[in-house]
């Protein structure tokens, strides 16, 4: 019997589905591959804005020729140094992340500490699939990238950061890893757009107005700038990002981003710094082993109450895994229009 559209799907149908509208708009297996796997996840753990969302905006950036979706990303050799160098041709970084993360886990484990340098990508995706993925090799991560110019900086007015994410993410030998994945402005530019078409108003502290002042409403805000979160000191993460994974790598920074790209309606293209850690290498000869110490710690937060970052995610995603993944009315009708009319869909 023929499933019926509305009934839940596996994460495998949803990736098939996914990766077959990736191929009809002319992206090749790699790029097509690395972005449904992506996309897949963020849908399978209930983050609805790095899901089947983001299929329309990776498909609005190929058809403005500003990613390429047939490029075959490529791994520089083996230099004998810490750092992995992945040129990704101008696709998308998760097909980058996918050829390089091998050799990242082995010089991470054989040097103690590695990081990949991905150049010219194009990334639209939550970062957290990438610091759980090199989690599963029990090493610690930290992945970081720019954006476009959108945030001004704390005590300023004009957009000048990205929204610049930032993932961490720690092995735990019994359970899922520790992972956070944040944008470092106070909301994520989708939350704006999601206030303006509700018509709700903004909470204060979020963005400025084009003359620089405080401003709760959604238009104004988009027309002027969005503030980092935690002040000054979200500020300086923030261009922190822009220094090592901007200008450190010899790749675009956030304003660079969107001089390039004209517009923030495209998906965003620069470089990315992943990090990788071996927590056993950086302990060795020190007093107790790295993983029952941290799991003393996470203990010690939920003992109070509190919850791990991930938890909601975690627990969505062994929902899903159960249950299927069931998409609207709406969604289901989007992905079929996508599958049949591929780029002039968009
Ligand atoms: P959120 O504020 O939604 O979540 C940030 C993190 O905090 C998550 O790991 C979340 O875990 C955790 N968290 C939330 N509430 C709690 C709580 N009460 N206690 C403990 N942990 C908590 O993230 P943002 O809106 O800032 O970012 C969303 C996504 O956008 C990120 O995945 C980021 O990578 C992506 N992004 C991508 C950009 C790009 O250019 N590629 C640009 C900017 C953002 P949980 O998921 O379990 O709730």
């Amino acid at each position: 019997m023929t499933p019926s559209p509305l009934a839940p799907l596996t994460t495998d149908a949803l990736f098939g589905r996914i990766e077959a509208i990736f191929r009809r708009a002319g992206m090749n297996e790699v790029q097509a591959g690395a972005m449904a796997r992506v996309l897949t996840a963020g849908e399978r753990d209930h983050c609805k804005s790095h899901g089947i969302y983001r299929i329309e905006g990776t498909l609005r950036t190929v058809k403005a020729g500003k990613v390429n979706p047939q490029a075959v990303p490529v791994l520089s050799p083996d230099d004998g140094s810490a750092l992995v160098r992945v040129d990704a041709r101008g696709g998308f970084a998760n097909a980058a992340f996918e050829l390089g993360l091998p050799e990242l886990a082995a010089r991470a484990r054989r040097l103690g500490m590695a990081a990949m340098v991905i150049n010219d990508c194009t990334h639209l995706a939550a970062l957290w699939p990438e610091v759980e993925a090199v989690t599963a090799h029990g090493l610690a991560a930290m992945v970081m990238c720019p954006s476009y110019a959108t945030v001004a900086p704390t005590g300023g007015t004009d957009p000048l950061l990205g929204t610049n994410p930032f993932a961490f993410g720690w092995p735990r030998r019994d359970s899922d890893p520790y992972v956070f994945d944040f944008a470092t402005s106070v909301a994520a530019r989708g939350e704006v757009e999601l206030h303006r078409r509700a018509g709700k108003p903004l909470p204060e502290g979020w963005a400025l107005d084009a003359d620089g002042n405080p401003t709760t409403d959604p238009e104004a805000a988009l027309a002027g700038a969005m503030l980092p979160f935690g002040g000054h000191k979200g500020s300086a993460i923030s261009t922190m990002i822009e220094l090592l994974a901007g200008i450190m790598i010899g790749d675009l920074t956030s304003p660079e981003v969107l001089d390039y790209l004209g517009t923030t309606t495209l998906a965003p293209r620069h470089g990315e710094l992943i990090l990788a850690f071996s927590p056993g290498a950086f302990a060795k000869g020190r007093p107790g082993d790295p993983f029952a110490r941290a799991e003393a710690l996470f203990e010690a937060i939920i003992g109070q109450g509190a919850r791990l970052p991930s938890q909601r995610r975690f627990k969505a995603r062994a929902a899903s895994v159960a249950e299927g993944i069931t998409l609207s009315a709406e969604e289901t009708a989007q992905l079929d229009r996508f599958l049949v009319s591929g780029l002039d869909a968009i």
